[in-house]
């Protein structure tokens, strides 16, 4: 994909079929969907212009829906890929992305743009909500992945966007973007997304790591190279059929956060470039190691056997590094070709296959893979390391919270069918204090209106306006009624010292 997104500053003309070209699932109805899509948001996009100066259809959109094929997507998402800025940047509507191409290419494109207008204001601040927000949002993980593709190629072309911002959406694809990504098992999206936004995210770090690199990987590549050769030989000895091999050099960020761990010493980092074998079944993996082992002697304490025990996003694959005989090490990968598609596409390779649909097992796999939510879950417990949000997810909050923003795009948490009053009180206990009205999506709403998914709060506040105990008939939050009714409480008080006053 990255030499795509290079591509891309080469002004071209592009049509229906370099996207086509791309798809693995290709029917006549597919490729009919995608030339409508085309033609449909190239209208949309007029001569919208991106800060590059090139043309915002041909340069952005039609590569983020090559970056969909690549990753094997139906091609109901990549339509929606075409999409996705329509509705946000061009005038075209819900409704008419409706009429023209029915609900569930409507529901992906409205999923995008609701996700798009996450904001993220510094490096602590939101992350743990924005992470939950997507977490709300992603009951189609083909939202995510097509935010995901959207993502890529605009930190692939950060260096035309202007300083501030620039910084801005490095760190945002760093801290939310990379770890979805990751959690997704989409190694291939996970690593470009990272060494793209490293960068410009921390552009001191970064030119220290790729001279560290530059000094050493070619030395290290030398020694893998020699290996391959040898090992090839053996493998082929042994009995191996349709074995593959290749190697590859660590990631600039992954390799970064690896020295920092070993005070930047670049003598510890025993993978810096890797090698990899491909082979057929599990049993040729552990064959392949015999035969590795047998003949190049392992260091300790180097063995990993993520095939009996995957990491939790579902990386399968043994990892060995060994003494190659001239003093150097070098780290060696082995896994079957699935284990390999996993540790490239994730979850995306299990959802480019829904649209076959034939083979059983294959189904019943992926409906495993699929528990989308179940795999969240457990990635959030891995990342948070707040006690608190550990119990919030003992209470099942997925199924009993909803998150709204506010109208500058902050991200609130609340319970399910929580009020404006609720949301008022979660912003200021002064602003819940003078509500007078609401606004949910830029419409007045009566108070009592109960609060969406993603919904835009907007809260009209008066000075004269005081809490009211009906509040309490559809507020949610220990905290709104709390208050609500300290001031019932104080405007008791208050009417009874006036009586008394009155009567003396
Ligand atoms: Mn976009």
């Amino acid at each position: 994909m990255r030499k795509q997104a290079r591509g891309s500053t080469i002004v071209f003309m592009s049509s229906a079929k370099d996207i086509i070209d791309h798809m693995s699932k290709r029917t006549k109805e597919n490729e009919a969907l995608i030339e409508r899509a085309y033609s449909f948001a190239k209208k949309s996009h007029g001569d919208q212009k991106r800060f590059s100066g090139e043309s915002y259809f041909e340069s952005h959109v039609v590569e983020v829906a090559k970056n969909l094929a690549f990753l094997h997507m139906d091609a109901k998402t990549i339509a929606a890929g075409l999409l996705h800025d329509t509705v946000e940047d061009s005038n075209v509507s819900d409704e008419e992305i409706l009429k023209e191409f029915g609900p569930e290419i409507s529901f992906l494109v409205k999923g995008v743009t609701k996700l798009g207008k996450l904001k993220y204001h510094g490096v602590e601040r939101h992350v743990e909500s924005l992470r939950k927000f997507f977490i709300a949002t992603g009951q189609d993980a083909r939202v995510i992945i097509i935010k995901l593709a959207d993502r890529l190629h605009n930190v692939s072309t950060l260096k035309h966007v202007p300083e501030a911002k620039r910084k801005r959406i490095a760190l945002e694809t760093l801290e939310i973007y990379a770890p979805i990504a990751n959690r997704l098992g989409i190694g291939r999206i996970q690593g470009e997304l990272e060494d793209y936004s490293f960068e410009y995210a921390y552009p001191k770090e970064f030119e220290q790591v790729k001279k560290l690199l530059k000094e050493r990987a070619t030395a290290s590549e030398l020694e893998a190279e020699k290996i391959k050769r040898s090992l090839r030989k053996e493998l082929a000895i042994s009995g191996i059929k349709n074995f593959k091999t290749d190697s590859r050099v660590k990631h600039l960020w992954s390799l970064y956060l690896k020295l920092k761990r070993h005070e930047m010493d670049i003598d510890k980092i025993y993978d810096l470039v890797a090698l990899r074998i491909v082979v057929p079944t599990i049993e040729d993996c552990y064959r392949a190691l015999g035969v590795i082992h047998k003949k190049w002697r392992p260091l300790p304490g180097r063995i990993k056997d993520y095939i009996a025990l995957p990491k939790p996003n579902g990386y399968q694959s043994i990892h060995t590094t060994v003494f190659s005989g001239d003093g150097g090490t070098v780290e060696i990968q082995i896994r079957t070709k699935e284990m390999h598609e996993e540790a490239e596409f994730g979850i995306a390779s299990h959802l480019g296959y829904k649209e076959v649909g034939k083979n059983k097992s294959k189904e019943e796999h992926m409906s495993k893979k699929l528990e989308w939510i179940q795999e969240l879950t457990e990635w959030q417990k891995n990342v948070s390391k707040s006690g608190e949000f550990l119990e919030h997810l003992k209470t099942d909050f997925f199924k009993n919270r909803v998150f709204v923003f506010t109208p500058k795009g902050d991200v609130i948490e609340l319970p399910e069918e929580s009020s404006p009053i609720d949301f008022a009180y979660a912003i200021h206990s002064d602003v819940g204090n003078h509500v007078f009205g609401a606004k949910v999506n830029g419409k007045l709403v009566a108070l009592n209106t109960k609060l969406k998914n993603a919904d835009i709060v907007e809260i009209i506040t008066k000075e004269g306006s005081k809490p009211s105990t009906k509040w309490l008939e559809f507020s949610k939050t220990a905290f709104a009624r709390k208050q609500i009714k300290l001031h019932a409480q104080e405007g008791l008080a208050n009417q009874f010292a006036k009586f008394l006053k009155g009567g003396s």
